[in-house]
């Protein structure tokens, strides 16, 4: 029998869940059927279930349960999952009566006009018209910060918003050893990446041959499509609407394999929304926790699983049964093409093995700035100095350079960690895999997902949005602490051993 305070908890935090969902639905829709002279009303349906949801949070009730709340110890609750339904009230309690209404609402108004901004001015390839823009922003970030924490650092406050327990030296520290680990490597293979020949498989197709070769793909890794749906949409994502209710959206740009691969990407996120435990669903808290453990369960199946030789080997017929006119190409030549690295200035689309220099960089600016050092006028000059110092290039204009994502714009400062920090979740992850299933892609040339499948279940999706912070979640699967070691042994014995 539950305590009467927890069982109260968790019917508060399934009622918000359940306005979760039907803003989730609706955001999904945004890209499936709603009509452009339809908007207006769908933001006053929107706000109009925000502020119920924002009532219920804020009300008596709730202040007085969630200070009741706080006084629980262990021994109150019968399981994780209630515990993780206690947490959750608080953290979103806590949220909401932190940042002011009013402050919300000049940031949702303030992001929504500078995207249609930087929208224009990277038609027009300025950052001089950007600048008030992005000062905005990072002024607005920085009062959201302050008014959650003004005690703490703002940059810490924002990250861990995104990433609970976040240790933001800890994770500079990893990204500096990375940056040197990546560097290496590349300095390494440069030239016999440059000179791999790819052009037979490169090609531009009809969306619909490649969302069929990249369902069948997908459903090959054991993704199970009865918890989720795909469809097309102008930038990928993953939405849980429900707890075995993945919509998965991607955007197809001709590339069959960047097709593929955004489907396996985003399957991963998938399987992290529907895999919870039923127990997780009882409790309202299905679903993961966001920002570096959800990417890295995204980025776990589209690279250490979608880009190995033994799955791509598995998975070569299937996609010959829909590409025949690759048939002369061997899988070892496939696996080349699609494993081919090439440092580019651009985020989107960079191989495996640069990709997690982007995010840093990112990273690395936005953490001068709230320590002081720069202004974000001075963004521009210190990201082209920063791809120059990585990449030996300078960007030509915005669109490649400063401007390129859409996430400062939209509000998401604090946010580009969990893109690389998932990788060096997925392979602290993996590395304990093998130790568990030393023959595990051996597995997986033979289609036998399992041991990866059911180590991920076990140790991190059965949880949902767990009590667990991220780091306890590794610590726990991994008995270690979080360590780039790992990931960097992985990429060197894909890139540097033959
Ligand atoms: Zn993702």
């Amino acid at each position: 029998m539950s305590n009467p305070k927890v069982k109260r908890a968790i019917e508060i935090v399934k009622e918000q869940r359940y306005y979760d969902s039907i803003q989730g639905l609706m955001s999904w829709d945004i890209w499936e059927g709603l009509s452009k002279e339809g908007q207006p009303y769908r933001s006053e349906v929107s706000g109009y279930f925000t502020k119920h949801a924002l009532n219920i949070l804020k009300s008596k009730e709730t202040e007085m349960l969630v200070g009741e709340l706080k006084e629980l110890d262990d021994s109150a609750f019968a399981d994780i999952y209630e515990k993780a339904a206690v947490k959750n009230l608080i953290e979103r309690y806590t949220k909401a009566v932190q940042i002011p209404d009013e402050l919300q609402v000049e940031m949702r108004k303030f992001t929504a006009e500078a995207q249609r901004v930087w929208q224009d001015c990277i038609k027009i390839n300025s950052f001089e018209a950007y600048k008030p823009t992005l000062k905005g922003l990072f002024d607005l970030k920085m009062r959201v910060a302050n008014a959650i924490n003004p005690h703490a650092n703002p940059f810490d406050v924002l990250c861990d918003s995104v990433d609970k327990g976040i240790d933001t030296a800890e994770v500079g520290r990893i990204f500096a050893a990375l940056k040197v680990g990546i560097k290496d490597i590349l300095d390494q293979i440069k030239d016999e990446h440059a000179a791999i020949d790819d052009s037979k498989v490169r090609m531009k197709v009809e969306t619909k041959r490649i969302r069929d070769m990249a369902y069948d793909v997908n459903t090959l890794t054991g993704f199970n499509y009865d918890c989720g749906k795909d469809s097309e949409t102008v930038h990928g994502m993953c939405t849980g609407v429900g707890p075995r209710d993945s919509r998965i959206a991607i955007s197809y740009r001709g590339d069959p394999w960047g097709g593929m691969f955004t489907m396996l990407h985003e399957g991963g996120h998938g399987r992290y929304n529907y895999g919870s435990h039923p127990r997780a669903i009882e409790c309202g808290v299905w679903g993961g926790v966001g920002g570096a453990m959800h990417e890295g369960q995204a980025r776990f199946y589209e690279n250490m699983v979608g880009r190995s030789y033994e799955f791509i080997k598995y998975a070569y017929p299937t996609i010959l049964k829909h590409f025949p006119e690759i048939k002369d190409v061997s899988v070892e030549d496939f696996y080349k093409a699609v494993n081919k690295v090439t440092p580019s200035l651009v985020r989107i689309g960079a191989d495996e093995l640069t990709y997690s220099l982007h995010p840093i960089i990112r990273f690395e600016i936005e953490k001068e700035f709230f320590n002081g050092n720069i202004k974000t006028d001075d963004f521009m000059e210190l990201w082209d100095a920063k791809y120059e110092e990585c990449f030996g290039m300078r960007p030509k204009n915005v669109k490649e350079g400063v401007l390129q994502d859409i996430h400062w714009a939209s509000g998401h400062v604090g946010y580009f960690q969990s893109y690389t920090l998932g990788n060096v979740y997925g392979g602290q992850l993996l590395h304990k895999m093998l130790e568990k299933t030393p023959d595990l892609y051996a597995q997986m040339e033979k289609g036998n997902f399992a041991p990866v499948n059911d180590f991920l279940y076990e140790h991190i999706h059965q949880y949902g949005n767990s009590a667990y912070t991220p780091k306890e979640l590794i610590v726990n699967a991994t008995g270690e602490e979080l360590t780039e070691k790992y990931f960097l042994e992985y990429l060197r014995n894909k890139y540097l051993k033959k």
